[in-house]
């Protein structure tokens, strides 16, 4: 049985109960977690993590929110949220190191100022860069472990430094699943600030146009298949702009599904499950989420049928 107080005893951080979830997240969708722990650092952190392993609770690491849907029930566990006392960044002989906490915004800014380059793709990707790392994050052809030296995360109690080769990166994915990340390394080969501020802005402009940045989402919903973009599959499919209640699938980026009218997690699973169906039916692909589901019965996204005729 979880206490308290015991946590309270080995946390100094913010905890509070019945925290709702849905400011969290870039859905901004969801109901409310049972507990919400800010550990102030990894000495607590490892011992939230232990106290909440002996006593079988399930729990959840957060970052920005900003690639997970959160059930309208909520979550039935813990919340951790290490975003606002693991994020900071340094630079030493050349190493960036980044907290887990960090913003890829900062993070980007931070290598731009100091002439480093490689990152400035990730620039409006709004998320931290533990949510990063956990998913490979990417965009333009460029990916979070392009240029990365190794990740220190927290895997069965232990604090590991993991080189980049033993992370098993690959697209939208790695093997750190499980893991708690708690800061990376990267060796970024030296740029002029000024070009570096400039490729940012471009990429940010080129981002803002074709993304529908007005309404919340959590950026692209499925994988793109090999070879194949899912937004052009799912525009081909005529699904741009259809509605499931408060959810809307993008008339900007088919990829997207935005909480357009006051949605509930709820509709946007129903577009989620839509989508599937019809791109499985007419194009024989199975798309695969990249959002993480939480909170969720583990057959909220229906398994593909060919009978399912649209
Ligand atoms: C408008 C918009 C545009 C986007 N564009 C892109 C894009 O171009 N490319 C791209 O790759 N993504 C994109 N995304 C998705 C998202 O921003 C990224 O995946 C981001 O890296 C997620 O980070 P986060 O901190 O928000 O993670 P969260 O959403 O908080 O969490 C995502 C998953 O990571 C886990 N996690 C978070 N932090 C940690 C940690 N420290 N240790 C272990 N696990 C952790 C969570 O438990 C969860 O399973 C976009 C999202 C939006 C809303």
């Amino acid at each position: 049985m979880l206490s308290l107080e015991h946590i309270r005893s080995i946390c100094s951080g913010e905890i509070h109960i019945s925290e709702p979830l849905a400011p969290m997240t870039s859905f901004r969708l969801g109901g409310p977690v049972d507990i919400y722990i800010e550990p102030t650092d990894t000495a607590e952190l490892r011992a939230v993590v232990r106290y909440l392993r002996e006593t079988e609770t399930t729990y959840l690491v957060l970052g920005n929110g900003s690639n997970i849907l959160i059930s309208d029930d909520g979550f039935r566990g813990v919340a951790l949220n290490i975003e606002k006392n693991f994020s900071s960044l340094t630079i030493d002989d050349g190493i960036v190191t980044a907290g887990a906490g960090a913003r890829l915004s900062k993070f980007v800014d931070f290598c731009v100022r100091h002439g480093r380059a490689g990152t400035e793709m990730l620039a409006g990707i709004p998320g931290t860069l533990g949510g990063a790392v956990i998913m490979n994050a990417g965009a333009y052809g460029g990916e979070i472990s392009d240029h990365m030296v190794d990740v220190t995360v927290l895997r069965d109690g232990e604090v590991l430094t993991l080189s980049v080769e033993a992370c098993g990166f690959r697209y939208r994915n790695s093997d750190l699943r499980g893991d708690i990340v708690l800061s990376a390394r990267f060796d970024l080969p030296q740029g002029e600030e000024q070009d570096l501020r400039v490729r940012r802005k471009e990429l940010l402009l080129k981002r803002n146009a074709a993304q529908p940045v007005n309404y919340p989402n959590a950026g692209s919903i499925f994988k793109n298949p090999p070879g194949q973009y899912a937004g052009q599959l799912i525009e081909e499919c005529g699904l741009k702009g259809r509605t499931f209640g408060g959810a809307r699938i993008s008339d900007l980026h088919a990829n997207f599904i935005v909480n357009a009218e006051s949605g509930t997690a709820a509709d946007i699973i129903d577009a989620i499950n839509h989508v599937r169906h019809v791109v499985y039916e007419k194009k024989g692909i199975e798309l695969e989420l990249e959002i993480q589901l939480i909170g969720f019965p583990a057959n909220a996204v229906e398994p593909l049928r060919r009978a399912s005729r649209v």
